[in-house]
């Protein structure tokens, strides 16, 4: 069996020490004689697993204690509207003000718009979005519930290098395809959220943290599994839960702390991304497509000069092993996610098969 360098967005590739792990123990879980997926969500085994996932997550992205861990189900769009409904009404006016850095900001900006009144008030659009827009605090209506950003911009390839300080307005941020791939201060966030599929574990999940002091504000209407204080109330598990992804993040924590915690895989990050970036700048074969100042670490998107020779890049990367390059309909060209797990092998294999190729066709 051989295994592909997966560059594919997400669903995305885990590392294989997890995937191996959930292989050996996916029959007979701990000497129980079942299978983690068939054990009760309030089993003490699963319980465990629970416990272990909170406390791997508050060691590892060094969570304060007035911060509350949700397993919320539905994924990260899910969230697009859960946000909202829980915070929107922290003010009279519902009201809450919205970066547009994207296509997933635009449909959380969307989405929001049915409970409030949404402002946008940085957007780069009409950049397709190849930059993380300015924001100019002055813009920012005190009166709004929520300041909302996207840290990470998975389909153009740009990232907030350091974020906004909105003061007494509570920073929500879409960290889905960036969460424990670099270190943060949570306290500059009211609320975090990120599907799982591309640095924690399978799709259909999203982990939440929130600061306790905003599980007050739910709408009357919001659907009590959509209601954040519900999961904080029940551990996230008023209902059944995705066990099974819970338990997979759980050892993707595990790895994670093995590799030296998030410090340790950040300058992996950084340096598996300025492979790639180099290969791009050091040629005039590729043209990045995200603003140089603005460039994300986990997801580098790049054109090719003369694009009709798009088709033949991808197949011959997949001949060689490296798998699912081809950029997003809205950008075009070729798009690397590199989460934290890929391997720098694996950025190597495809900064060196970008040179092979620009030699080859010159
Ligand atoms: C992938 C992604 C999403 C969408 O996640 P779903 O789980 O499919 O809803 C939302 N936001 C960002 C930033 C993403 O990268």
């Amino acid at each position: 069996m051989t295994r592909v360098y997966n560059f594919g967005a997400g669903p995305a590739m885990l590392p294989t020490a997890v995937m191996e792990k959930a292989q050996q123990e996916f029959l007979d879980y701990d000497g129980m004689g079942a299978s983690v997926i068939e054990i009760s969500h309030r089993s003490k085994e699963f319980g465990a697993i629970i416990n272990a996932s909170d406390a791997l997550l508050v060691e590892l992205a060094n969570i304060p204690e007035n911060y509350k861990i949700l397993y919320v189900h539905g994924g990260a769009q899910m969230q697009f509207s859960a946000v909202p409904m829980n915070l929107i009404n922290r003010l009279t006016h519902r009201k809450a003000a919205y970066v547009e850095s994207g296509n997933f900001a635009k449909l959380a900006h969307k989405e929001a718009a049915r409970y409030g009144d949404i402002s946008v008030v940085a957007n780069s659009e009409a950049n397709n979005y190849d930059c993380i827009p300015a924001l100019d605090m002055a813009a920012l209506d005190p009166q709004s519930s929520y300041a909302y950003i996207t840290s990470n911009n998975t389909i153009y390839g740009t990232r907030w290098q350091q974020f906004p300080d909105t003061g007494d307005i509570p920073l929500v941020a879409d960290m889905t395809s960036e969460f424990l791939s670099r270190t943060l201060d949570i306290n500059q966030f009211g609320i975090i959220f990120a599907g799982l599929q591309k640095n924690l574990g399978p799709a259909g999940l999203a982990l939440v943290l929130v600061r306790e002091d905003l599980l007050q504000y739910a709408l009357p209407e919001t659907p009590n599994l959509l209601n954040y204080k519900t999961y904080a109330d029940k551990h996230s598990l008023a209902n059944t839960n995705n066990t099974f992804a819970i338990y997979m993040m759980k050892l993707v924590l595990e790895w994670l702390k093995e590799q030296g915690g998030i410090a340790a895989v950040e300058s992996q990050n950084e340096a598996k991304a300025a492979l790639l970036y180099d290969a791009i700048d050091s040629s005039e074969f590729y043209l990045g497509t995200a603003q140089t100042a603005h460039r994300s670490t986990m997801n580098v998107t790049f054109n090719l000069a003369n694009n009709e020779l798009l088709d033949e890049f991808l197949d011959q990367a997949l001949t060689q092993g490296l798998y699912a390059l081809k950029g997003h309909r809205n950008v075009g060209g070729v798009r690397a996610s590199i989460y934290n797990a890929m391997p720098m092998a694996g950025c190597q294999a495809l900064a060196d098969f970008m040179q092979e190729f620009a030699n080859s066709h010159a």
